[in-house]
C-alpha cells in the first residue's frame, strides 16, 4: 500500500490540506500501513468543512473499502464494509423492500461518514438519527487492534464513535438495521407558505413521515421566511415516476452566478413553480431524496472560492423568535444562495457529539465572500443565545468557545477519545482548530 502526496478539500472547498493518503482496497493492507504510520479515516468528503481534513498529516481514504459483508432478508440486517455509499444500499435493496431508516440529502455519504457524523433525514421528528440504527461497529483502534463495539457491551465507546468525527478509530464495517419499504416511489405532496409563522405552523400541523422545507432566505417584511414544503410517504406499490435527466456543472460558475438579483429572480420563480393551493406528484425516491445528486459536481456553481453552509438547530422555546431574527440578518446581508432548508427535529441522537435536539433546524449555502464570516457570526451569536446547536459536518468558522457551550456532552465525549487515542493518532483540521481533544505531547 503506497502514500500519496494530494491537496483536497471538504465539499465547501473553502478549507484547503495537502498531505499522504492512502485508498486501501482491503481490511489486510489497511492493517498493514498501521504498523508504521496512522491517521484518520475520511469518506466521500461530503463534510464541507475540516472535519474531513488533516492538512500536512496522513488520512485514510476508505472509498474503495466498499463491500456488502452479509445480508439477511428476514430481518433486514446488513453488515458493510464502510466505503459504502448510503446511495449504493438504497439503490440495491428499495426494489427488495428494504431502505435505510435514515438517509441525509446526498446518496455520496459513506456508511463510515453517516456514522462519524450521526446524520439526519428528512424524517428526524420521526426516525431520529443513522446512529440510533446502528447494531454493531467494527473499530480499528490506534493500539493496531480491532474491536466491537455495541450500545450494549461498549456504550462509552459507542457514544463516542457514533457522531464521533473518526475520533475513537477507523470504522472497518458496521451492521445496520434497515428498514421495509413497499416501493422506491415516493408519494410527495407539495405546498407553498407565504412566511415564517404559517411554514413553523404546517411544520407543526405535517404528519408526514418525510418532511422538509425549501425556504427563500432573500424574502424580506411580510414574506420573510416563506417557501415550499414537501411531504412525503413511500407509496404502497410501485408506478411510474422518471428520475429527473442527470446533468453536469463542468466547471466553477464566475462570482455573479450567486449575486443577489439572479438569486432573487431565482427564489421568486422557484418559489412560484408551485401553484398556490399546492400540487402532488410521484417521485423516484433517489430524486427525492438526493436531490442535488444528480447534478454533478454541483459545488462548483459556487465558484473558485467556494462557500459555506451554516447549520443550526434551535429548540422549539427560541426557535421562532431565533429563526426570525437569523433570516432578517441574512435577507439584509443579501448574501444567500438559493439553497435554504428548514425542517423540523425530534430529540433523537445516539452519540456524545450529536447534532440533533428537539426543534427545527436552518441550513443555508453562501458564497465564500469578504462578508460571509461576519454574517454567519452573527448566526452563531443568535444560535448561542437561543440555546442551540451548529452542526460540525457543516462548519469551517465556529468559535471553540462557541462549541463548548453548545455541545454539553464534549467532556465525555473528550474523555473517552483520550482514553481510545492518548497520542492524537485520530486528530484531525476540525478537532484542532475547535480544541475537541487536549493532547498532551
Ligand atoms: C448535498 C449534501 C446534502 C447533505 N445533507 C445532509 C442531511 O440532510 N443531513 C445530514 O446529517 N448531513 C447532510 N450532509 C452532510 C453529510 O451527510 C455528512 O457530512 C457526512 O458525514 C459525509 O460523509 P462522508 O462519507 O463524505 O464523510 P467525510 O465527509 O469524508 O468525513 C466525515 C467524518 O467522518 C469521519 N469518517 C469517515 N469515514 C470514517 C471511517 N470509516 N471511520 C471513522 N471515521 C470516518 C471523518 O474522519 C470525518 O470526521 C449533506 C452533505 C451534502 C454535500
Amino acid at each position: 500500500m503506497r502514500w500519496k502526496t494530494a491537496e483536497y478539500t471538504g465539499w465547501g472547498r473553502v478549507l484547503k490540506a495537502t498531505g499522504d493518503m492512502a485508498r486501501p482496497e482491503r481490511v489486510s493492507a489497511l492493517k498493514s500501513l498501521w504498523a508504521d504510520s496512522k491517521g484518520p479515516a475520511i469518506g466521500n468528503r461530503r463534510s464541507y468543512g475540516d472535519v474531513c481534513l488533516n492538512d500536512k498529516g496522513r488520512a485514510i481514504d476508505m472509498t474503495r473499502l466498499n463491500r456488502m459483508v452479509a445480508f439477511d432478508p428476514l430481518t433486514g440486517i446488513l453488515e458493510a464494509e464502510a466505503g459504502i455509499t448510503l446511495g449504493e444500499i438504497t439503490q440495491v435493496f428499495a426494489t427488495k423492500g428494504w431502505i435505510p431508516h435514515v438517509v441525509p440529502g446526498t446518496g455520496f455519504v459513506t456508511l463510515g461518514g453517516a456514522i462519524a457524523n450521526d446524520v439526519h433525514g428528512k424524517n428526524h421528528h420521526g426516525a431520529g438519527s443513522f446512529g440510533q440504527y446502528v447494531n454493531r461497529i467494527n473499530l480499528l483502534g490506534a493500539n493496531g487492534k480491532t474491536r466491537i463495539v455495541t450500545p450494549g457491551d461498549t456504550p462509552d465507546l459507542f457514544k463516542a464513535t457514533i457522531g464521533g468525527l473518526g475520533q475513537t478509530g477507523v470504522i472497518l464495517s458496521a451492521e445496520i438495521q434497515l428498514k421495509p419499504c413497499a416501493s422506491a416511489i415516493m408519494d410527495v405532496r407539495e405546498n407553498r407558505a407565504e412566511g415564517l409563522d404559517e411554514f413553523l405552523a404546517m411544520l407543526d400541523r405535517s404528519t408526514a413521515t418525510y418532511c422538509v422545507g425549501w425556504i427563500d432566505a432573500t424574502a424580506k417584511g411580510s414574506t420573510l421566511g416563506r417557501g415550499i414544503l414537501e411531504e412525503a410517504e413511500i407509496r404502497d406499490h410501485t408506478v411510474q415516476a422518471k428520475l429527473s435527466r442527470a446533468k453536469s456543472v463542468p466547471r466553477d460558475a464566475p462570482s455573479f452566478a450567486m449575486s443577489a438579483p439572479l438569486v432573487r429572480l431565482f427564489n421568486a420563480l422557484y418559489y412560484r413553480r408551485v401553484p398556490q393551493d399546492g400540487r402532488r406528484l410521484d417521485r423516484p425516491m433517489q430524486d427525492f431524496f438526493f436531490p442535488l445528486d444528480r447534478i454533478h459536481n454541483v459545488n462548483r456553481l459556487y465558484g473558485k472560492n467556494g462557500f459555506h453552509q451554516f447549520q443550526c438547530v434551535l429548540p422549539d422555546a427560541t426557535a421562532r423568535e431565533g429563526l426570525a431574527e437569523m433570516l432578517r440578518a441574512i435577507s439584509k446581508a443579501g448574501l444567500a444562495s438559493p439553497l435554504a432548508v428548514i425542517k423540523k427535529m425530534g430529540p433523537g441522537r445516539a452519540g456524545f457529539m450529536s447534532f440533533p435536539m428537539q426543534g427545527y433546524t436552518l441550513a443555508v449555502d453562501f458564497q465564500n465572500r469578504p462578508r460571509a464570516a461576519g454574517l454567519i457570526a452573527d448566526l452563531e451569536e443568535i444560535t448561542l443565545k437561543s440555546g442551540g446547536r451548529i452542526y460540525l459536518a457543516k462548519d469551517a468558522l465556529t468559535r471553540a468557545d462557541s462549541i463548548a457551550e453548545m455541545y454539553d456532552e464534549l467532556p465525555d465525549f473528550t474523555r473517552v477519545v483520550n482514553a481510545a487515542d492518548p497520542k492524537g493518532v485520530f486528530l484531525t483540521d476540525m478537532v484542532r482548530r475547535l480544541k475537541l481533544r487536549k493532547i498532551k505531547p
